[in-house]
């Protein structure tokens, strides 16, 4: 008798066919940055090889390329060898990653710091173990909170209740309906990747000491970018000691690859010792521990990074606004220019690099909602007024090619 099996490789070209024609299909540019021209690097297409600049990176600063950092790493690999030989528990743990949570807990004035893989896996295994351990935990979640921390709450089967984006008064009538003495986590970012919109750290932080919430602040796109040392938004404004937990990456503007949490001793050793995440992973390479403590150090003492990107930051959104091209005002450093049509989103990005050597990486549904597709632009310390002048003129030329609105300046 024949039997019918379920042919998956079908199931696969069926699944990748419908992302396809919903044009949702991932495509990735394959790069080589080159360590003293950023953000300037050679892309390989189809065995050919062009120059493109890139405006998209979130190494926001260039500390991937910073001198400092390039050397503590190189050296520190002679010195230690490549990997770190074990998880933290069976032989992993360096003296650099102690070192390296030490500078981070200062960093965001708390007793301790935690380090995981990467941003993604602290979100994921800090609220998955945060939420999932504390009895009966109910997990207050930004409607515009990242995938990591998402899928660390669903990780967790706690309840969840998500309110509405940066909105203390949804917030507050989900806080009144939950009872005084169930435990409460809120879970929010301060500067929102998308839109570049910055969370109300302030307000939140008083409804959570009304309620008796605890709050879990995700700092990746703050941390070296604001507040006198780079301790992110929460530094700035001098909240830091009002959060229960700050997350953040050492892989965006600090420049390497990694992802922690600062919190209390007990909180952070809580997490040490239950975290499946945390436990059952090598421990990053003890250079690249060393590497992103050079970053984190440097980027406490020096601002001249910050303001040179700050400046690039005013100057693109000057030449864009002159000549039309809309973008979403925001106080951050994240510039976007919206497209508002999938189709074309795609279409201005492949010509822009194709014709114009410059590489955006459009952002379209399920990243963003649809209708609000866009161009992600972050300017770093080291774009020219050069490139900024090509980049407004290839705008420019698109936006009259695809009869795209303009703003009203
Ligand atoms: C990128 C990102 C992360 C994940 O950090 P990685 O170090 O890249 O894994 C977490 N949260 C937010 C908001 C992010 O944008």
């Amino acid at each position: 008798m024949s039997k019918t099996f379920f042919d998956h490789q079908a199931y696969f070209s069926s699944q990748l066919d419908h992302l396809k024609e919903e044009g949702r299909y991932r495509v990735f540019a394959e790069l080589e940055r080159k360590a003293g021209d950023f953000p300037h690097a050679r892309q390989h297409v189809n065995g050919e090889v062009r120059d493109v600049t890139i405006w998209c990176a979130n190494d926001y600063l260039g500390m991937g390329q910073h001198p400092k950092v390039i050397d503590a790493i190189c050296e520190a690999m002679r010195t230690y060898g490549t990997g770190a030989g074990g998880t933290r528990n069976i032989s992993g743990t360096s003296h650099e990653h102690v070192l390296l949570e030490q500078e981070l807990a200062d960093l965001h004035g708390k007793e301790s710091a935690l380090l995981f893989t990467s941003g993604y896996v602290s979100n994921w295994a800090a609220l998955g173990t945060l939420a999932g351990g504390i009895p009966d935990c109910v997990v207050l979640s930004d409607a515009g909170n990242h995938a990591s921390m998402i899928e660390g709450i669903r990780h967790s089967r706690a309840e969840r209740r998500i309110f509405k984006h940066n909105d203390l008064t949804d917030l507050e009538r989900h806080l009144k309906e939950i009872p005084p003495e169930r435990p409460k986590l809120i879970a929010f970012e301060s500067v929102y990747s998308m839109d570049g919109d910055i969370g109300n750290i302030k307000g939140i932080c008083d409804l959570a000491d009304k309620y008796g919430a605890m709050t879990y602040l995700d700092e990746v796109h703050a941390v070296g970018m604001y507040g006198p040392r780079g301790g992110g938004i929460a530094e700035r404004e001098g909240l830091m000691h009002r959060l229960t937990v700050i997350e953040a990456t050492l892989g965006k503007a600090f420049g390497v690859v990694g992802g922690y949490i600062a919190a209390s001793r007990e909180l952070c050793d809580y997490i040490r010792s239950f975290a499946s995440g945390f436990i059952f992973t090598t421990a990053l390479p003890p250079a690249i521990a060393v590497g992103a403590r050079v970053a984190v150090s440097h980027l406490k003492h020096s601002d001249m990074e910050r303001q040179r990107q700050r400046r690039a930051v005013t100057k693109v959104r000057a030449a864009l606004r002159a000549i039309g091209i809309p973008m979403l005002e925001n106080e951050s450093h994240i510039v976007p220019v919206m497209v508002g049509n999938a189709a074309k989103c795609k279409m201005i990005s492949d010509v822009l690099v194709e014709k114009y050597g410059i590489y955006i990486q459009p952002i379209n549904y399920p990243t963003v909602p649809k209708g609000t597709e866009r161009l992600r632009i972050t300017p770093s310390p080291f774009h020219t007024d050069e490139d900024i002048a090509r980049l407004a003129h290839a705008l420019s030329d698109l936006w009259n090619h695809c009869a795209l609105s303009r703003a009203v300046a």
